[in-house]
């Protein structure tokens, strides 16, 4: 099985689904990871340079620990996200007739900023445009209708799951991978007092309360024509 999960920033996708990520690899999945913006903005005194060069480095060892094949960079400037943009909705497409996965897994349709809801629509119109044969591209054609996740919102804030995973087994890997994020994680703590590593677990022990289990990740299909499928594509 072939899984692909684009996020929007960096630590996007360890947020929201980490272990699910971790969950898949442990059960002998490739694992394909990609972040659309570069996360220069992340920082208010670093630089949007300096920040993005690091941004990437983090995204890559985080990368390992969730045993990602690799981690892709699609490179585009915080706040410049477009689903208009044609050029980063090729690449996204071209990414998924590279990875011809099985399923992929994004960022919810709504969400607490634009960069996240238009990385949304990037990365399913990407997917549709995967199967268009006469679009400049690198790889060959792939299906249109691969089932799509989106992965819950910051702190879950107007998302009701309808799928769950349980991370139980991968919430120590999870918080290993989001702590790569030093830029975001160590920087706030030190200089806001905020603890966002335990906003990330206390969100999956909260995931885990409804579905009864210690840790979860909650998810809810993109359903749309012919989107859905028979098969269990979240693992067991
Ligand atoms: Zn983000």
């Amino acid at each position: 099985m072939r899984v692909l999960a684009i996020g929007c920033h960096p630590d996007d996708l360890e947020i929201a689904c980490g272990g699910t990520l971790r969950k898949y690899a442990d059960q002998g999945a490739e694992v394909y990871m990609g972040h659309i913006a570069n996360g220069c903005q992340g920082h208010v005194v670093i630089e949007p340079g300096p920040l993005a060069a690091m941004r990437t480095l983090e995204a890559e060892r985080s990368g390992a620990i969730l045993g990602a094949k690799e981690v892709h960079n699609f490179d585009v400037d915080d706040l410049e996200i477009n689903s208009h943009d044609f050029a980063i909705m090729d690449a996204v497409a071209d990414y998924v007739r590279y990875v011809r996965p099985d399923v992929i897994i994004t960022h919810n349709d709504d969400d607490y900023m634009l960069d996240h809801t238009e990385t949304s629509r990037i990365v399913t119109n990407g997917s549709f445009c995967s199967g268009i044969s006469h679009r400049e591209r690198k790889y060959e054609p792939f299906s249109s209708f691969i089932p799509v996740f989106f992965m819950d919102t910051l702190a879950g804030v107007n998302f009701q799951p309808t799928h769950y995973v349980d991370v139980t087994a991968q919430i120590d890997r999870k918080m290993e991978a989001l702590n790569c994020h030093e830029s975001q994680l160590k920087w706030m703590l030190d200089h806001d007092g905020i603890d966002f590593a335990d906003m990330v677990k206390t969100c999956s022990k909260y995931r885990g309360y409804q579905c009864g289990a210690a840790f979860a990740e909650g998810f809810k299909p993109y359903n749309v024509y012919p989107r859905y499928s028979t098969k269990n594509l979240l693992p067991d």
